[in-house]
């Protein structure tokens, strides 16, 4: 234990005022629970004139548990098991555990506190809640973490966000569905960063219209189950009996088999990767040809995927030149889920998003 000092002066000349017995409880010894007990003295300091209970390492000040039974039961809390089977188990109280957890939580979030913004930064919605709606995620992608989840996904509500963010000039590319939202705010708040589309994002967008469209053409076909799943499917993962059975349908509608084979190469087209500045002008060229075709086309949903093309098709040409997606975000959006699930949802965002950072990190 070492000699005793006081905490205000470090002299050693004390006098002994009062003893007494503490019985902290202590981390579990198999099942059984363990309770230290510890003779403290109270002194007085002749220095000084300060009063003091004596302290012990890995005992705080009035806590009535030692410190490695508060980690041990944040880290079993943390692992997955609930406060009142937790609470139950140890005896203690679950609103014991949901402070100690707080504490201990912060405590892992100031370890591994970022003030600087990633190079690489993934931008993408998820749900929170059916009160608070949508909430936006922040992701490096290039350390594989979350930087940030904030809630609201609007302009409006992400501003006052940015414009507090520190370090914003690191930011050299930003990944994103295909949002106008995002793209204001990113045009405005990170303006040397170059955007790139999230491929997944630009063929769901491809795919949408183009089912669209054939509602409109076949509603009975449409409603197909085993057809849908073809139709949205590219061609090279269509077996050749399947591929029969697509085409043997397509012959009865001659509109819409064209259709099929322009959205075929069109999305042959989006999945091009790897390629240099002179590759990459070269689908453009052809992407531009593709989007003219669309806005031409007498069909409205059509007209709108034309339309919205154009509109990303800066961000759609990084995307042939550079392969970083949001897949990283969308796996952290599933983990997030799960977190959720076992907190049995969460009411206050700063919890939320407390334990995202912590885990997500
Ligand atoms: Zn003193």
């Amino acid at each position: 234990m070492g000699e005793v000092k006081c905490p205000e002066c470090g002299s050693k000349q004390l006098r002994l005022k009062d003893r007494r017995l503490r019985h902290p409880r202590h981390e579990d010894w198999g099942l059984r629970q363990t309770y230290l007990e510890l003779e403290t003295k109270k002194w007085h300091c002749k220095d000084c004139g300060r009063f003091f209970w004596q302290r012990f390492p890995g005992i705080l000040a009035r806590m009535r548990a030692s410190e490695p039974f508060r980690q041990a039961v944040c880290q079993k809390h943390f692992d997955g098991i609930s406060r009142s089977r937790l609470g139950r188990r140890e005896r203690i109280s679950p609103a014991t555990i949901e402070r100690w957890f707080g504490v201990w939580l912060r405590q892992k979030a100031g370890e591994r506190i970022s003030v600087q913004c990633p190079q690489i930064l993934g931008i993408d919605e998820h749900f929170f809640t059916r009160k608070l709606g949508y909430a936006t995620t922040f992701c490096d992608l290039r350390n594989h973490k979350i930087y940030d989840v904030v809630p609201g996904r609007s302009e409006a509500s992400l501003e006052s966000y940015l414009a507090r963010l520190e370090g914003k000039d690191r930011v050299e590319m930003i990944c994103m569905d295909l949002a106008a939202g995002y793209r204001a705010l990113a045009r405005k708040h990170f303006p040397q960063a170059r955007i790139v589309a999230d491929r997944f994002h630009v063929i769901r967008t491809v795919n949408h219209h183009f089912l669209g469209c054939w509602k409109e053409i076949d509603p009975v076909g449409a409603k197909n189950r085993g057809l849908l799943s073809l139709m949205r499917r590219h061609r090279q993962n269509l077996k050749p009996e399947q591929y029969e059975r697509l085409s043997e349908y397509l012959r009865r509608y001659p509109a819409l088999e064209s259709i099929y084979r322009f959205k075929q190469r069109l999305c042959s087209l989006l999945l091009e990767k790897h390629h240099n500045q002179k590759k990459c002008h070269q689908l453009a060229a052809r992407f531009l040809r593709y989007v003219a075709d669309l806005k031409a086309c007498q069909l409205h949903h059509l007209v709108t995927l034309g339309n919205t093309l154009d509109s990303w098709k800066d961000e759609i040409a990084c995307m042939w030149r550079f392969t970083r997606n949001n897949g990283i975000t969308e796996g952290f959006h599933t983990k997030m889920e799960v977190l959720q699930r076992q907190a049995y949802g969460f009411r206050n965002f700063n919890n939320y998003r407390l334990r995202v950072k912590v885990l997500c990190s």
